[in-house]
């Protein structure tokens, strides 16, 4: 009854937004896709009204809202502060684009905001961020994100690198559980930045253009596991803090440790944001089982992105083929080329595909 329901939107959705309607592709379509099977996963794609809980939007753009609009997609647009980009470094300017985006995105865009991590040493600290956020809040954010930089690049006055369970973290975290609002951990990073050069892993290419998060060989540096197990002590201090932590939880690599934590944190869930292709090398069928199991805590996310200074066509195909890719991989058994690779789609019920790519992210940050 629901794939019924489902080929009916799809083929409403077709007529309306104007897919051409030769794009019933075969469910056998060979990879590398051609731009009727891509058109053919985007309808599906449309058809669950699917959000997005994880990307970096800095303009406005109608190409863009259009494209939001034909996908019937919701997007939560995460604020990062970041001291080594121009257009990261400072929260207010970024407050103001983000909120004006969220006011003529006409529903489709929602906010996750931050707190500015650089003053962790200034004595209004807590205040200041608590203030930040409250502010921010009452404008509609729904979220608040923390980053890498705590862990990996911010020291204390004493020269320590600052952890997330830091006691002066505390009250925010209060502050966020109290508005019942969600927190959004980004900390740690892949295995790969604390191992060998590894050009097989889906994201060496990031720390060949990114050397700063590069830290293997630094003496000193904090362990991957002493910045996670930091994150684990907010879960466990916070139970009424929902925690997504974004990227599979920097664990990206171990699906029996996400399974480990969704068992002993019933407060964590995960996004999946630019970490997909780790899923698509996992043998298919454990991947299958886990998404199955743990159907209510694994939030769709895409790490997309549309810079400043992008250009709208090309960015617009990348974030299409991203979603199409995603898509095929997750809902359909069809082959699929990652990395050089076959892999096959996941095909995964209309059920579970209905809370990974929509409920669970109205579940986990209320108010998307
Ligand atoms: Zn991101």
């Amino acid at each position: 009854m629901a794939g019924l329901t489902r080929t009916i939107a799809q083929a409403v959705l077709g007529l309306s937004i104007g897919f051409s309607s030769t794009a019933q592709a075969p469910v056998s379509a060979p990879a590398p896709a051609n731009p009727s099977d891509e058109e053919s996963a985007l309808r599906a794609f449309a058809a669950i009204h699917p959000i997005d809980v994880h990307v970096h939007v800095f303009k406005t753009d109608p190409a863009f809202q259009r494209m939001l609009e034909q996908l019937n997609l919701k997007l939560l647009n995460i604020l990062v502060m970041d001291d080594t980009l121009s257009y990261r470094k400072r929260l207010q300017p970024q407050v103001d684009d983000a909120l004006a985006l969220v006011r003529s995105g006409r529903g489709h865009i929602a906010l996750c905001t931050t707190f500015d991590p650089y003053s962790f040493s200034s004595d209004s600290f807590d205040a200041d961020s608590i203030k930040q956020i409250n502010r921010d809040f009452a404008q509609g954010a729904v979220a608040v994100k923390i980053w890498k930089n705590i862990g990996m690049e911010i020291k204390d006055s004493s020269g320590r690198y600052i952890m997330a369970d830091d006691p002066k973290f505390e009250p925010i975290y209060k502050d966020i559980a109290s508005h019942g609002k969600t927190l959004m951990t980004h900390l740690a990073e892949p295995d790969v930045a604390w191992g060998p050069p590894d050009a097989a892993d889906p994201s060496w290419s990031y720390y060949q253009e990114n050397p700063q998060w590069y830290v293997a060989n630094r003496p000193g540096f904090p362990s991957k596991q002493s910045i996670l197990q930091a994150r684990d002590h907010i879960l466990a201090n916070n139970p009424r803090l929902r925690m997504v932590g974004v990227h599979l939880g920097s664990m990206e690599r171990n699906l029996d440790n996400i399974a480990d934590h969704f068992e002993k944190y019933p407060n964590f869930a995960i996004d999946t944001a630019a970490r997909m292709e780790y899923l698509m090398l996992m043998p298919p069928e454990n991947v299958r089982d886990f998404f199955i199991k743990y159907q209510d805590r694994i939030l769709y996310g895409t790490d997309l992105d549309l810079l400043p200074d992008a250009n709208v066509p090309d960015t617009l195909k990348d974030w299409q083929s991203t979603y199409a890719r995603d898509w095929k991989f997750l809902a359909t058994g069809e082959a699929l080329s990652v990395g050089g690779k076959q892999v096959h789609g996941l095909n995964l019920p209309e059920s579970v595909l209905q809370k990974i790519f929509r409920s669970n992210a109205i579940r986990w940050i209320p108010g998307l």
